[in-house]
């Protein structure tokens, strides 16, 4: 694909980074490990939530070996307050690849690097780029808003056809030799000035090439699926020999992390009720409903009695959390 301006676009881009790129612990290491760490973790987080996380998840897991060594109850507590659980899995995974495949070294051939598990199109690209400044191209959502507004394209961002051409351009549009600056500089005009709502247009270092009429109209997206309301009926039994959990498991999004037991509604009925907590999880609007659970409850295939020291190093995900610490200290 040949795109007219394309290299005074990309050095445009470059030149704007070089003066008003912000400065974020992982811009400022060309460490592949570090590198995955920070995309893995910015992959469906917002940035403020990653800075207060990372640094401490590199000095606890500096290495592929040293993440490859941990368990996964161990990797899973810590990734705590960072959500889709499913990430840390995958990059434990990779870790251990690393380590079992390439001797603990992180590989530099994109072929490697594909074959890593959980690493699609977007990672490859971050590390090929941020790691080893090698010209890949790079499509997430900033920069696929950016592309829909420059080139004025129409086509849903997120169909088949709008990814192709989005990764089409990218690798048309990559800075052949500060492909590095050139990548983060599009992530960050898409952050910073190439907003969703209001794109601020006068200050925007390629204004010059943009074809957008409307702006704020683009990217256009297929219609999104629509949120759906759950409820759960929990039970808070606590005895002498600890908190009753259960380890959740069958291939369930938050395999290998601990909850509060669930029960049929008509079973908690006869239950005082403690509590409401409500929470949303990628389209679901959650409504847990929080019962006494009585003093003789057994526990039931799955669940087990967590001693309550032990609650601090039990993975589970933050509204378990939270709710369990409400009722332990109330
Ligand atoms: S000129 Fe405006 S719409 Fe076009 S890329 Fe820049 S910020 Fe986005």
């Amino acid at each position: 694909m040949s795109i007219p301006h394309a290299q005074d676009i990309a050095q445009a881009l470059v030149d704007w980074f070089c003066i008003h790129g912000r400065d974020y612990p992982w811009r400022r290491t060309t460490d592949p490990w570090a590198i995955l760490v920070s995309e893995i973790m910015l992959q469906q987080t917002t940035i403020p939530t990653v800075l207060g996380r990372y640094e401490r998840w590199m000095q606890q897991f500096p290495t592929p070996a040293t993440l490859a060594a941990a368990t996964e109850e161990t990797a899973l507590r810590s990734w705590e307050g960072l959500g889709y659980y499913r990430r840390v899995r995958a990059l434990q995974a990779a870790a251990r690849a690393i380590c079992q495949q390439h001797n603990g070294q992180f590989p530099t051939e994109e072929t490697a690097l594909r074959a890593l598990p959980g690493i699609g199109d977007y990672t490859v690209g971050a590390l090929l780029s941020f790691a080893y400044n090698r010209p890949a191209p790079l499509v997430d959502a900033n920069v696929s808003r950016v592309f829909a507004r420059l080139f004025n394209d129409p086509t849903p961002v997120d169909s088949p056809a709008g990814r192709k051409q989005q990764w089409q351009l990218a690798a048309a549009l990559v800075h052949p030799t500060h492909p590095r600056a050139y990548n983060s500089a599009l992530m960050e005009l898409g952050q910073t000035i190439c907003t969703s709502n209001t794109p601020d247009c006068p200050r925007c270092p390629i204004r010059s090439w943009c074809r957008a009429t409307d702006p704020a109209s683009l990217p256009v997206r297929l219609p999104r699926k629509e949120i759906t309301s759950i409820e759960h009926h929990d039970i808070f039994h606590l005895t002498t020999d600890g908190l009753l959990l259960e380890k959740q498991s069958g291939g369930k999004r938050h395999e290998g992390m601990y909850r509060l037991p669930r029960r049929p509604a008509e079973d908690c009925q006869a239950y005082p009720h403690l509590a409401d907590q409500k929470y949303s999880i990628t389209r679901f609007k959650v409504t847990r409903h929080l019962y006494q659970a009585p003093p003789d409850t057994p526990a039931q295939p799955g669940e087990e009695f967590i001693p309550l020291h032990q609650l601090p190093a039990t993975p589970m995900a933050s509204p378990d959390r939270k709710i369990i610490t409400r009722f332990l200290h109330s």
